[in-house]
């Protein structure tokens, strides 16, 4: 049986990627010091055989005993709601973690892939991004820890990568949806489902002409899946090319959730980027992948997911 380590195992993407290993039959190791993840999006597997949890900070040094083949390193606070919060931590986790996570992989001759992000392009001056893209971040800014976080850890895994041998990957992940979201992250999605959920008015920061893509987390998990297993280490965009507005995005919210409450404006905050939509053509012909799950079938099951939260849980995860 293959043996996997996934850091960041209990968050939003981490913890459907572990459903995905052990449906395809692998031995998972989570590890996740919980900062932001949830354990209750990994309890169903914690009956299972081929499934360990490792409550543990990245950022430490890592002990895994055993064989490894594959590292998948997300572990690192997502959203800017969660990296203003706790900034160092952030950095911290896209240097010393994945510092650590390549030196398990040197030790246990196991292929790494790391979560990078569109942010890495920062307020993008080209559209849409290609990985040949060099970005546009501001290091200072308030973005600046995250965005200067996974380019570090994408420099970091090149030199192991170069100079060690290791073999790695790097996926540039586009704006993903989908159950296991938190409410309070501060991203629109479950904002926007949250409030209408709540019964309250839909904020769109801004006068709404920004655009964003969203891919769903299944669509996501696959182009994942097909990178790891391909022979191909440079970065690799994975989002869904389809475009929206923030007004269009908040009228289609209204639809589904059959909402009567307004859409209010507040300003936007610095350094939002204005646009951001991936280039897939990568995607395409490396790993034959592009987003199968339309914008409507995937919105509906991620409501179906808030709908069916405890109520309380409404109110009580609003930041
Ligand atoms: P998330 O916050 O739900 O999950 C991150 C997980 O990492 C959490 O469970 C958290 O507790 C854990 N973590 C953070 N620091 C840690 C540390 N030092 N040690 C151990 N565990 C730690 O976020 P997510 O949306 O699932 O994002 C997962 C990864 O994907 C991140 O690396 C993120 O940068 C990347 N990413 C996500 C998106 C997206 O749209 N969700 C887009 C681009 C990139």
């Amino acid at each position: 049986m293959k043996r996997v380590l996934i850091t960041g195992g209990a968050g939003f993407l981490g913890s459907h990627l572990c459903d995905r290993f052990i449906k395809e039959g692998y031995y998972v190791i989570a590890m996740d010091n919980l900062i932001t993840g949830d354990l209750r999006n990994i309890e169903h597997l914690f009956k299972l055989p081929n499934f360990e949890f490792y409550h543990h900070d990245v950022s430490k040094f890592i002990h895994v005993p055993g064989e490894l083949d594959y590292i998948l390193h997300f572990a690192s606070p997502a959203s800017p709601i969660d990296y203003l919060k706790i900034p160092i931590q952030t950095l911290k986790v896209g240097s010393l973690g994945i510092h650590n996570c390549l030196g398990l992989a040197r030790v246990k001759k196991a292929r790494v892939i790391i979560a990078s992000t569109s942010e890495v392009y920062g307020d993008p001056l080209v559209h849409p991004q290609t990985e040949e893209y060099w970005g546009h971040v501001n290091p200072v800014g308030p973005r600046g820890v995250y965005d200067e976080a996974k380019r570090f850890q994408e420099a970091m895994t090149m030199a192991y990568h170069t100079y060690h041998g290791v073999e790695t990957r790097i996926v540039r992940i586009f704006n993903t949806y989908g159950p296991r979201m938190r409410l309070n992250d501060g991203r629109v999605l479950p904002a926007f489902i949250g409030q209408a959920l709540r019964g309250e008015d839909l904020t769109i920061f801004g006068d709404g002409t920004q655009t964003r893509s969203f891919c769903y987390v299944d669509d996501l998990v696959e182009g994942i899946y097909r990178l790891l297993l391909s022979d191909y280490a440079y970065p690799v965009n994975i989002g869904n090319p389809s475009e929206i507005t923030m007004n269009e995005f908040a009228e289609e919210i209204i639809k589904l959730t059959g909402t009567d409450q307004k859409i209010v404006h507040k300003p936007l905050p610095k350094d939002d980027p204005k646009q951001r939509q991936p280039d897939i053509t990568k995607a395409r012909e490396i790993l034959g992948w592009e987003p199968k799950v339309s914008r409507a079938e995937g919105l509906k099951i991620t409501y179906e997911y808030f709908k069916n939260l405890p109520r309380e849980r409404l109110f009580d995860e609003v930041a």
